[in-house]
């Protein structure tokens, strides 16, 4: 059991409070991690609406505004924004805050955001690996964590302390917390979720670009395998474009060898290769139950899904 009083904060200010700042908002509260839960969003609407659902207490335009006498600041914007907006707060940090982030890319957030910390405030980078294909304060729950992992990439402007007691506050809303390097954290999701997305985004792109198949035919036979693409190609436009800018050289490296052995699979179709096929096709398929055994996706029929719990990064 995590102790609370070593993991709770004074005021904790989401830069952006969409699906993933309001269920961090959210699960900080059912927990009681702060005294106070105040957010920065851009439009009037996400403001609003956050004040509406209670994720948050204060809900501010400027985020300057926001992040003062605040001693957890975790930016929850697209990974784009990050640099600007870090060298807009950078002087109303209090002394001993804390600024994270939750961004998908980590070696760009660092370098973005570092540069902008002042002394006497630490910077701890992070990744919860868990998420929808939905966007908006309205789409987050306080579940979203549980059982799912945190990567947390420490730089130069990572204190000890810091990282330990964000490592707490992640522990704390059910997540389990690993370090990493950023260039690794980037060259690992490249291949677990980034390049996916890619493969999700191309599928569905081409059945939309066929001729002789006809849109309804796609739509009414999509449980044959395409409807689990549609999922994840629904997922945030503006958060994925800035993925992909932002962690291009792994992305690159990642797709060469995919299409490497995407042209092997299309050889052995080709020579009617059955063996190759079938060896490929049952080592794939111990790797998901290496998933399900590590607690990362469930063996029911249509992966148990309820239409929430289904997982992105
Ligand atoms: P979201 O639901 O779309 O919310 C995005 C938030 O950022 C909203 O408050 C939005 O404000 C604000 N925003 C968007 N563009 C902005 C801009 N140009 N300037 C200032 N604010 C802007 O997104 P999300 O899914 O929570 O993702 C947020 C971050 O979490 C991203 O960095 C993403 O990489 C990371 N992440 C996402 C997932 C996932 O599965 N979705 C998983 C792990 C990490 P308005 O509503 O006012 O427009």
């Amino acid at each position: 059991m995590t102790d609370k009083s070593s993991v709770k904060f004074n005021r904790i200010c989401f830069i952006g409070i969409g699906l993933i700042g309001s269920s961090i908002a959210r699960a900080a509260r059912l927990h009681g991690l702060a005294d106070e839960i105040v957010c920065a969003a851009r439009t009037h609407d996400t403001r609003r609406t956050a004040l509406e659902l209670g994720v948050v207490d204060h809900a501010y335009e400027n985020p300057v505004d926001a992040v003062k006498g605040s001693d957890l600041v975790i930016f929850c914007t697209p990974v784009g924004t990050y640099g600007a907006i870090a060298g807009a707060i950078s002087p109303a940090l209090e002394k001993g805050a804390i600024v994270s982030d939750v961004g998908s890319v980590k070696k760009m957030v660092v370098d973005a955001i570092e540069p902008h910390i002042p002394d006497g405030v630490d910077f701890v980078a992070g990744h919860p690996v868990s998420g929808t294909e939905k966007s908006g304060p309205a789409a987050g729950f306080a579940e979203l964590f549980e059982g799912r992992w945190c990567i947390l990439t420490p730089s130069a402007k990572s204190g000890e302390a810091a990282v330990e007691k964000l490592s707490a506050f992640w522990t704390a809303i059910g997540s389990n917390v690993e370090k990493m390097e950023p260039a690794h954290h980037d060259l690992v999701l490249a291949i677990t979720s980034h390049v996916p997305h890619l493969i999700a985004y191309n599928i569905v792109g081409t059945a939309d670009d066929l001729e002789e198949v006809t849109q309804s035919e796609v739509i009414k036979y999509s449980a044959g395998g395409f409807r689990d693409f549609t999922r994840i190609a629904a997922s945030d436009p503006t958060m994925w474009r800035d993925v992909f800018l932002h962690n291009k050289d792994a992305v690159l490296e990642m797709l060469g060898r995919f299409s490497e052995d995407l042209t092997a699979l299309q050889r052995a179709i080709r020579w009617g290769d059955g063996d190759a096929l079938f060896q490929m096709f049952s080592r794939t398929r111990a790797i998901r139950r290496q998933i399900i055994d590590a607690g990362q996706e469930t063996a029911e029929p249509d992966f148990g899904r309820t239409g929430q719990h289904e997982d992105d990064a």
